[in-house]
């Protein structure tokens, strides 16, 4: 059953590069069945992925990947299993919504400031519902200043370059609280991927459990074999369930892929067995 489940997923409602029915057609093709679509601070194609899954047969969990903020740093937090029209969700969506779209344009200003072309870039995301880094990467190798959105990333938006601004995101207990008043389980995800030192990592877990956290990543995308163990500790420590996410953006990059995952060790409670003892919400389309 591990390999066929995938709970963090990114599609065009953020910054994935398919579209939600493209998405579910690679997650047929690569054999999972049951997925949740985690779009960054948006529940925009929850319905729309909803109908396509149903179409192919596959379970499908709500889900979004909320920004937060923990020690200065932004923290990301899988929603789970919420209930999609709630309130404690739509608040959540509308106050990062707001935030992006602030920092969007303070992005640019630096940008220019730095003799990058930031507002030629801001002008490309004005279509974009959910404003990312990863827009502004996009847009910045398309002007010509960068070769990619890897290189733009490492040239401009990474961190200590003159685009990356420090974002002010709600606070990390207050994230998990929206999520499990909107009846979910909140998911730490991708916990090494911070910039923390090892004793700070385990005070995070601490307290996103303290803080109703129900599941960390152990399995997520990119990840080598000892940082499986290494977040499998995490998460005993913890008393957590087991996630397993690729984290898939763009089907091209091989770490990423659905389907093609490490198993989630045996050592921890699945985070999807704890929804069979008390049945979370599958949406209905
Ligand atoms: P944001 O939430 O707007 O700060 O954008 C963060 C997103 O940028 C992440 O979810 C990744 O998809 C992407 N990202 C962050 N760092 C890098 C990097 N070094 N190279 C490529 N993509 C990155
Ligand atoms: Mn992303
Ligand atoms: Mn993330
Ligand atoms: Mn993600």
């Amino acid at each position: 059953m591990n390999d066929s489940v995938d709970l963090h997923l990114h599609s065009t409602h953020s910054d994935g590069v398919l579209s939600p029915a493209a998405l579910v057609e690679l997650l047929v093709a690569n054999g999972v069945r049951q997925f949740a679509l985690t779009d960054h601070d948006t529940v925009a194609g929850l319905g729309e992925v909803a109908r396509c899954a149903q179409g192919a047969g596959l379970h499908c969990i709500t889900g979004t990947e909320l920004s937060a903020s923990w020690l200065g740093r932004t923290i990301h937090v899988v929603g789970l299993g919420f209930d999609p029209d709630c309130a404690p969700i739509a608040t959540a969506v509308d106050t990062r919504l707001a935030l992006r779209r602030e920092r969007a344009r303070t992005i640019a200003a630096r940008l220019d400031r730095a003799g990058a072309p930031g507002s030629a870039a801001l002008e490309r995301l004005a279509g974009t519902a959910v404003p990312t880094r990863t827009h502004f990467a996009r847009a910045l190798a398309e002007l010509g200043a960068a070769r990619d959105a890897a290189h733009a990333f490492d040239r401009w938006l990474g961190h200590g370059k003159p685009g990356h601004v420090p974002s002010e995101w709600p606070a990390l207990e207050e994230t998990v609280a929206a999520i499990v008043a909107g009846g979910g389980t909140a998911v730490l995800a991708h916990p090494l991927r911070y910039r923390l030192s090892a004793g700070q990592r385990r005070t995070l877990v601490r307290v996103f459990a303290a803080a109703g956290g129900g599941a960390l990543e152990v399995v997520t995308g990119g990840v080598a074999p000892h940082q499986i163990e290494t977040a499998l500790g995490l998460a005993l420590r913890g008393g957590l369930a087991g996630s397993v996410g690729s984290d898939c953006h763009d089907p091209a990059l091989p770490w990423h892929r659905p389907g093609r995952l490490a198993k989630l060790p045996a050592a921890v409670v699945p985070v999807w067995d704890r929804w069979a003892a008390a049945p979370t919400r599958a949406l209905e389309a």
